[in-house]
């Protein structure tokens, strides 16, 4: 049996296909000549199961949404205090290349570029060598992707020609001590990180890696501890849209970052990692079909944060024989919440077992269903009803 996630994947993409609106972020010359079509998600759940739909492989620079990422890595490096001494955790409310610092010289958040670039000057500190810095971030956002990631030198070389606007918030940085080195330096690593090439699959499994306190649930790696994934998260849902920032909130209630060759991806703390593409951006510089595939995952999924929801407790606990009057059946006790997350869970677990056998779903200890996860329960028991051969008893 196959879970409906796959097929509910496609149609969210039927769905938002149809938009046209936007354009390409050409300020990036490069990124004014790609394919304006492409149109992907995927969603990593908390156990490392990826789920992908439409144009999955297609290879992008990661941009902006190696912010948070960074982020993670200098706060695990440097400290949580060294960090806010060179960066604070306000929502600006302006554009990602805002041109101001703070009262104190600081940038507002790591998420606009000014407290991006300060973010990348610490990595290593501030004497290590600039490509063997940029070398430890694409290594470190390897680790969140788990695979090996490269950087595409032609969208690098076709924005640090031209990233004036760039340079001047590195000048005003160096102007106010916040980085120490030659602001072109740290503006053309910097754009050397943000030309770091991924896939949708790529961003769900590092997005989900945050949203599991650091732990890479594809690879098992711990990468940054979870402290640390609770500072970029609260940083990411109050600044990662920048001055879309109370919009997103509103409207998807996920933390996320995105970028301008038309990605976005969202952590759901706990749950699962989600990512989005299509290159047509708006004027925030976010992805015109990616937020709307994000508001449908989060309306259809009931995935807003702000969604009063049951503790979220252990879903199967145990997986034993039963006897029926006409023979043995599996035992599968649920505990606690159903939704999305434990619902997906429970269809993969019944997925793996033979078609023939005959199983009780016992929701006795159900403590609260939420929407979604009734569907998902009543469409896989239409489904195995349909197939004849196994019997679905619900007590
Ligand atoms: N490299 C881009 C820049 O610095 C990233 C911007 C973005 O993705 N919002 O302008």
């Amino acid at each position: 049996m196959r879970t409906q996630v796959p097929q509910y994947l496609q149609e969210v993409l039927q769905a938002c296909e149809r938009n046209d609106e936007g354009a390409l972020a050409d300020y990036i010359p490069e990124l004014g000549n790609v394919d304006p079509n492409p149109l992907a998600v995927a969603v990593c759940m908390g156990d490392g199961t990826v789920y992908g739909a439409g144009d999955a492989d297609v290879e992008f620079t990661i941009q902006s949404m190696s912010k948070p990422f960074v982020y993670a890595l200098a706060l695990h490096e440097r400290g949580l205090e060294a960090t806010l001494q060179q960066v604070g955790v306000e929502p600006s409310g302006d554009a990602f290349n805002d041109l101001s610092l703070r009262e104190d010289g600081r940038p507002q958040n790591p998420m606009i570029n000014a407290g991006a670039m300060a973010v990348h000057a610490m990595i290593g500190g501030p004497q290590a060598p600039l490509r063997e810095r940029t070398d430890m971030i694409v290594d470190g956002l390897s680790r969140f992707a788990g695979r090996q990631l490269s950087v595409d030198e032609e969208v690098y070389a076709s924005e640090f020609a031209t990233a004036f606007r760039n340079r001047a918030i590195a000048n005003l940085l160096r102007n106010v001590g916040i980085i120490e080195q030659d602001p072109r330096d740290i503006v053309g690593e910097y754009t050397r990180q943000c030309a770091t090439t991924v896939t949708t699959n790529d961003l769900a499994t590092m997005a989900v890696t945050l949203a599991m306190g650091g732990r890479n649930p594809v690879t098992g790696e711990q990468v940054v501890p979870a402290w640390v994934c609770r500072y970029v998260l609260s940083v990411m849902m109050t600044c990662g849209m920048y001055d879309a920032a109370g919009d997103w909130m509103t409207t998807v209630g996920i933390p996320a970052k995105s970028g301008v060759s038309g990605g976005i991806l969202g952590a759901l703390p706990g749950q699962a990692g989600l990512a989005a593409f299509s290159p047509k951006v708006d004027s925030h510089g976010h992805s015109v079909r990616g937020v709307r595939v994000f508001e449908h995952l989060s309306r259809d999924l009931n995935l807003h944060l702000m969604e009063v929801q049951e503790a979220r407790v252990r879903l199967l606990e145990s997986s034993r024989e039963v006897k029926l009057r006409d023979g043995l059946a599996r035992h599968l006790r649920l505990r606690g919440a159903l939704y999305f997350g434990s619902v997906e869970r429970l269809l993969r677990e019944l997925a793996d077992i033979p078609d023939e056998d005959t199983v009780v779903v016992d929701l006795s200890d159900v403590t609260h269903i939420n929407p979604i996860g009734r569907r998902m329960l009543l469409d896989a028991m239409e489904q195995l009803g349909g197939t004849g051969e196994r019997r679905l008893v619900l007590v």
